[in-house]
């Protein structure tokens, strides 16, 4: 019996299991699909409080884990397969185990939705992004492609408009799923340039470890066409991993959990942190910041349970 099981090692989880395990809770960490998160597939983090001269995601992340371990957090690999929160304790299937625990931390993160191109994968973090804000700075003065015609293409494009030369919004229908207001202040920004309706088809070069062009089909005649940039910004979603969770904790209509006062989620001992339930601010910092709050909710639930 475990007092406290972390699912997730990004920002969020890790940053939970330092704090649970300095408060003597044993945390077990189940790695989940992506260990490490988001940031172990990144490259350089400028934004990190602390780093003035940045540091590598996949770096970070590793000091993070070995904080929480000097502290006596615990891993085991394998994604969580079902979840019962009915009673507590709480059991957890992952791998070929079961366990059971008095709380429960989901630190599942979200899973940027990517193209599926093997390029694209090969090139993430050497010129293909799938965030603007974390990445955006990297890529002054140049020209950069942003794919997508929702809300958040919309807005990493605009954004991208305050570093880059030029923005080429590439999406693969010529109807837009963005809002009206945001779609309208995209398409006023001089420095961005509407593609449509293309889907990439390749990125280019692997070898080189950079990205210097991309393969454009268009979608209607099916007519292929180069275009030169240095970047490539995938903004067509995210999914959270919340799959498990159906039916037993509250989510949104796009499955992000719902929290109150802070990591609470609506069954009493579930906290939530980081991306998982936040797609507004989606940073590393932040998942950090809410990944402390729910070790401390856990703490206090388990002395307040004790009394
Ligand atoms: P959406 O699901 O709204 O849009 C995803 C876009 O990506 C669509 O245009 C879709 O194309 C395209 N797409 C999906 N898969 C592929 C693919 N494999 N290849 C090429 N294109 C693809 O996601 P968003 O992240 O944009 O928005 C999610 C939610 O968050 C929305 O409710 C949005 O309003 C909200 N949001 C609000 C913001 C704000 O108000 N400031 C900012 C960002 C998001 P297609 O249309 O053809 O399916």
């Amino acid at each position: 019996m475990h007092k406290v099981i972390i699912i997730g090692s990004g920002c969020a989880g890790l940053t939970a299991a330092i704090y649970a395990a300095r408060a003597d809770l044993k945390p077990l960490v189940l790695d989940g699909y992506e260990p490490g998160g988001q940031l172990a597939l990144t490259t350089e983090v400028e934004n990190f409080p602390g780093f003035p001269e940045g540091i590598l995601g996949p770096e970070l992340i590793e000091r993070t884990r070995k904080q929480a371990q000097r502290f006596g957090a615990e891993f085991r690999a394998g994604a969580v397969a079902s979840v019962d929160l009915s009673k507590r304790p709480f059991t957890i299937a992952a791998g070929k185990e079961t366990y059971e625990s008095e709380t429960l931390i989901v630190a599942a993160g979200a899973s940027a939705r990517m193209l599926g191109i093997e390029s694209e994968r090969n090139l993430l973090g050497h010129g293909v992004s799938t965030c603007a804000t974390c990445d955006g700075a990297f890529f002054r003065n140049r020209d950069i492609i942003v794919v997508g015609g929702g809300d958040t293409a919309m807005e990493e494009a605009t954004f991208l408009t305050k570093f880059a030369k030029k923005v080429m919004l590439v999406h693969r229908r010529s109807e837009f799923r963005a809002s009206r207001i945001m779609l309208d202040r995209a398409r006023a920004n001089e420095k961005i340039q509407f593609m449509t309706p293309f889907e990439i088809a390749e990125v280019h070069d692997v070898t080189k470890k950079s990205v210097e062009l991309v393969t454009l089909r268009n979608t209607e005649t099916g007519k292929t066409e180069t275009v030169a940039t240095e970047g490539v910004f995938v903004a067509i979603g995210h999914d959270p991993n919340t799959k498990v969770f159906r039916g037993q904790l509250k989510m949104d209509e796009n499955g992000y959990l719902i929290t109150h006062d802070g990591p609470k989620t609506d069954v009493e001992g579930v906290f939530a942190a980081g991306d998982v339930q936040d797609h507004h601010y989606r940073q590393a910092i932040t998942a950090a910041g809410s990944g402390c709050m729910a070790a401390i909710e856990v703490e206090r639930f388990l002395s307040a349970a004790k009394s």
